[in-house]
């Protein structure tokens, strides 16, 4: 187990960020309620336990997790959530195919061989491997969350906002009234592959359509918020639509 007090921080009013070893989950709380956004890898499940106790809950007062996108490292732990305590998960219509797998788009092993020269590649690899990066994660229970937009009923009142190209479904969530977006993987502020800081997108390979992940920045610089959760690195505070153009100009 890796995450400790300091990885669990409040950002707003009812809103947890975790920081994981590789990758960021969250957690939206009314009352004792919770909704968990995204999962870690499968080696991730029991620090999305601790950091659920580390918020003053049980993981039984988690009422869903919620899906930015079905790679290995945000899918993780849902499966486990589902068979221990039937915890439904939701997602994207379009990420809900890929979550039970019925095609994957994710990057394969030979395709980070052939980064893997890059120092910062092979030690995420490494890393990502022993987290469980490489195991069947496929969870057939997630199901599509109501299209037509505005607030999921769920704890946070989360608002789906799509930002296709990392993957084909991908979804970020904003939180209106705390001014907060949860961005997933379609805009982040570091990743272990890369030297960088700040917002920016991830390297091209890890995306399905690097140009359509491009053009899905759009819908989140029109969001009114400053706070950014990002997937991946740190909390980042400033108007959304700074961190995009930042993104944009790397
Ligand atoms: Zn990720």
């Amino acid at each position: 187990m890796t995450v400790r007090t300091d990885d669990v921080v409040q950002v707003a009013d009812g809103v947890y960020a975790v920081r994981g070893a590789l990758v960021n989950w969250y957690l939206l709380e009314d009352g004792r309620d919770l909704t968990l956004v995204d999962a870690g890898y499968p080696g991730d499940a029991d620090d999305v336990a601790a950091s659920v106790a580390l918020t003053g809950h049980r993981v039984e007062d988690v009422r869903a997790v919620l899906v930015t996108h079905a790679h290995a490292d945000h899918l993780g732990a849902v499966a486990r959530l589902h068979a221990a305590h039937g915890t439904p998960a939701y997602a994207d219509p379009v990420e809900v195919r890929h979550a039970r797998r019925e095609h994957l788009e994710q990057v394969t092993v030979p395709e980070v061989l052939a980064h893997s020269w890059r120092p910062r590649v092979a030690a995420w690899a490494l890393r990502a491997l022993r987290r469980g990066g490489t195991r069947d994660v496929r969870a057939a229970h997630v199901l599509p969350f109501p299209a037509g937009g505005g607030a999921l009923d769920l704890p946070g009142g989360p608002v789906p906002v799509p930002t296709p190209g990392h993957t084909s479904g991908h979804t970020a969530f904003s939180l209106p009234w705390a001014g907060v977006v949860l961005t997933g993987d379609a805009l982040v502020t570091g990743h272990p592959t890369s030297a960088r800081r700040g917002p920016q997108l991830l390297p091209g390979f890890f995306s399905a359509d690097p140009e359509q992940a491009v053009a899905a920045l759009d819908g989140l610089a029109r969001l009114d918020a400053d706070v950014v959760l990002p997937g991946h690195g740190p909390v980042h505070r400033g108007p959304v639509r700074d961190a995009v153009l930042r993104a944009r100009d790397r």
